[in-house]
């Protein structure tokens, strides 16, 4: 089973990125580092609803 979520950026709260997760492995919230476009550099992306 898998659930889709939105990642956003942590520093400027900007929602870049969508994923799918499996559910039955998940525990905690995904962060994940990826390019922001808005900062213009890697930045954390946290799980959002
Ligand atoms: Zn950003």
């Amino acid at each position: 089973m898998t659930s889709k979520v939105v990642l956003a950026c942590k520093d400027c709260g900007s929602r870049n990125y969508s994923t799918v997760t499996n559910t039955a492995s998940k525990k905690e919230r995904l962060e994940i580092k990826k390019f922001c476009k808005i900062c213009n550099t890697h930045t954390l992306h946290k799980e959002t609803k």
